[in-house]
């Protein structure tokens, strides 16, 4: 036998949305390499991160041991070496942290339960998430909880509720081999992506048409028929534009609009002042193009558009979504083969995360808090008491609210708000503030460093649970490694800290938590621990042999009246305008190499070796100009700081624009951008903060 390995797991890869399925190479005791196997989402391909970015779960940073806060540690701040915690922590007990733990959150929750708060992960399973936002609302009584999701899709979330009922995908990005023209609008998936960017890149191979729009020149822009580089911020007047021209031009799908929507008249009314020409300077895309996309997306036999945090991470977020899916819409691009809605989600488990009810607004499945009968409902099987009916409070008013003294202690669950917050000066003073911050991790991450006590966590592939994808498809993670020394998995952790509060919280075994989640979420529905043994489902399920709809919403949306709804959406400028002090625009986003805040890719050899420092990319004109050379370190200002970080020249960059990856502690991002947030999704503007580029 020349196999050159112990034991071999299926699992799923750990860092974004696509869900590749992969197999774990293990030997003695440790994860060698992985093998990209046969799911839905990859049929067996792997981008670098999933080939070759595992061995941060061997990394000599994982925190084996419970620690406690030193009673003479240094006050507060970003200022631990995470090869030498001992300055500010001492090692202990399970016993000893967990007692304190919950000690010091019945004490809180005695003076009032609104004093806690809490942050789950879209990083840990959806077991894992349920539970989590089940400790918040059964053990605090509010819905005070809140995770990653608001910094990524949830102006889009909003927008899809609102309009078509429901905030998943309504198709797979595999759809697109039925379909003949295709928008990828502010996202990137070459980088972000990238095996879901192999599908697109396909689909060009065969003639399908692409459109891509996007400030930045992305990788995809050479697989395009047409490359729409619009202003940033400006995706609102240049889709008005371009569904005004269906308008006039009458190329929109009568009968689909009027079987399937609503409020087409004062959609269509309010397109009318939105002509390519009034745009085309807002926008900077000219009316000729605009026109000639108009009428190759209204014309598709079918249509799909996809879509990530360019979109999404602007104070008008919500309404770039709602353009996207009025443009569905009219052109009845939803509900049939190759058609469609696609948000694609960031975190290897944000959709089940938010689906688990991991949000303030909502219960699992997307139920709200605000409905007696539907709390009644969860109450009744937790066998607890009611809990509030006011939404809860999100991340950036979670960290406000700290700051402001109001909220005093903070269960964290595998985020790390101390790098991934916009403002993120002001993250971390909120989080200096807290009496007690309790963080579960696998690392001593940005935000462990403010912790009172911290928890060792487990790694995806050190434990056995459920994810779900972009796509809507729940598949099984299992545990190739055990967690290093005393660390354990996260849903452990969680139900004992439940019992130790007093919860009447029982599960011995992760498929039990499942089976609960399964009597209140409709989701999933004829999915069962035993067909996810062996299968991969999509949900919906719509019986127990089937795999799940990879379109939905051909026969209604789950709406009043089974309609879909136009919601028009006017032009609102960001935030923040360049001026004489800061002339220029920033943006922020990740690059290939490097998985947000960088925990874990900046611990995986290959990766790090590949991308080892903190750079941002300008246009090479704009370099030229400065008198700054590729590979020079440079200042970033905006109104919140300053950073000082390598240049890089890139192309795709328009002159007036800075891109920085936010993976990068040294040179952190998010010192820079402006935590002014969407008011339907509550998002932060990520994609534009105001800021001066200077030569140092
Ligand atoms: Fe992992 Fe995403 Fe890469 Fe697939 S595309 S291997 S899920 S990072």
């Amino acid at each position: 036998d020349s196999k050159d390995y112990d034991s071999e797991t299926e699992s799923v890869c750990p860092f974004c949305g696509v869900g590749c399925k992969v197999s774990l190479k293990v030997k003695d005791g440790k994860v060698k390499y992985v093998e990209g196997i046969n799911g839905p989402a990859n049929e067996g391909r792997l981008c670098v991160k999933g080939r070759f970015g595992f061995d941060y779960i061997h990394h000599p940073h994982r925190l084996t041991k419970p620690l406690i806060r030193r009673d003479d540690a240094p006050a507060k701040g970003l200022n631990v070496d995470p090869g030498n915690l001992d300055t500010h922590f001492r090692e202990a007990t399970w016993e000893e942290a967990m007692d304190l733990a919950a000690t010091r959150l019945m004490a809180l929750r005695e003076d009032d339960p609104r004093n806690v708060a809490g942050f789950g992960s879209a990083k840990c399973t959806n077991e894992e998430a349920y539970l989590f936002q089940k400790f918040i609302r059964q053990g605090f009584k509010h819905n005070n909880v809140d995770h990653c999701t608001r910094l990524c899709h949830a102006s889009s979330v909003a927008a899809l509720i609102e309009n078509v009922g429901s905030g998943a995908v309504t198709a797979t990005f595999n759809e697109v081999e039925n379909s003949d023209v295709v928008i990828i609008i502010g996202a990137n998936p070459i980088e972000n992506h990238p095996v879901a960017a192999t599908y697109f890149k396909q689909f060009t191979k065969r003639g399908g048409k692409l459109i891509v729009m996007d400030p930045r020149g992305v990788g995809m822009r050479k697989f395009a028929t047409e490359m729409l580089q619009f202003r940033p911020g400006a995706d609102v007047s240049m889709l008005n534009a371009i569904m005004n021209v269906i308008v006039e031009e009458e190329l929109y799908d009568s009968q689909y609009i009027h079987t399937w929507t609503e409020n087409w008249a004062a959609e269509k009314e309010h397109l009318s002042q939105f002509t390519p020409e009034a745009m085309a300077p807002i926008c900077g895309i000219e009316p000729d193009q605009l026109r000639r996309v108009a009428r190759t997306f209204a014309q598709a036999k079918a249509g799909l558009i996809f879509w990530g945090m360019g979109v999404s991470q602007h104070i008008h977020g919500t309404d770039n979504s709602r353009c996207l899916i009025s443009l569905a819409l009219m052109t009845g691009n939803v509900g049939k083969p190759g058609a469609g809605l696609h948000p694609l989600r960031g975190q290897n488990n944000v959709q089940g995360a938010s689906d688990a009810g991991l949000i303030p607004m909502f219960l699992p499945d997307y139920q709200s808090v605000m409905d007696d009968d539907i709390r009644a409902k969860f109450n009744n099987v937790w066998n607890s008491e009611d809990f509030s009916n006011e939404k809860g409070l999100t991340v950036t008013e979670i960290i406000d609210q700290a700051y402001a003294g109001n909220i005093k202690g903070m269960y964290i669950q595998g985020e790390n708000p101390a790098m991934s917050d916009p403002d993120v000066n002001h993250a971390r003073a909120a989080l200096a503030k807290l009496d007690l911050m309790i963080v579960q991790d696998i690392f001593l991450t940005e935000t462990a460093n403010y912790a009172d006590i911290i928890l060792p966590a487990s790694a995806l592939y050190e434990k056995n649970g459920t994810v779900s994808n972009t796509n809507r498809q729940v598949q099984r993670v299992r545990p190739a490694v055990t967690p290093p020394g005393e660390a354990r998995e996260d849903w452990k952790i969680t139900v004992e800290l439940a019992q130790r509060i007093g919860l009447n919280w029982d599960y011995t075994d992760v498929s039990q938590v499942f089976a609960e989640m399964k009597l209140t979420m409709a989701s999933l529905d004829n999915i069962t621990w035993e067909r996810l043994e062996t299968e991969t489902i999509t949900y919906p399920s719509l019986s127990e042999t089937d795999p799940g709809q990879a379109i939905v919403f051909g026969d209604g949306f789950p709406r009043a009246d089974g309609r879909a709804r136009f919601t028009p959406a006017s032009v609102i400028p960001p935030d923040e305008a360049p001026d004489d002090e800061y002339p220029m625009i920033a943006t922020t986003g990740r690059q290939l190499e490097h998985w947000h805040t960088g925990s874990m890719t900046r611990r995986a050899k290959v990766l790090d070796a590949v991308e080892p420092e903190a750079n941002c990319s300008l246009n090479p004109r704009t370099l030229k100009l400065m008198g700054i050379e590729p590979g020079e370190m440079i200042r970033l200002t905006t109104r919140r700081g300053s950073i000082e970080i390598m240049a890089r020249a890139d192309r795709a960059i328009a002159e007036d624009m800075v891109f920085i990856p936010f993976a990068y502690v040294e040179a952190a991002a998010n010192i820079l951008t402006n935590s002014a947030i969407d008011p339907f999704g509550k998002i932060p503007e990520f994609k534009f903060s105001a800021i001066r580029v200077e030569k140092i």
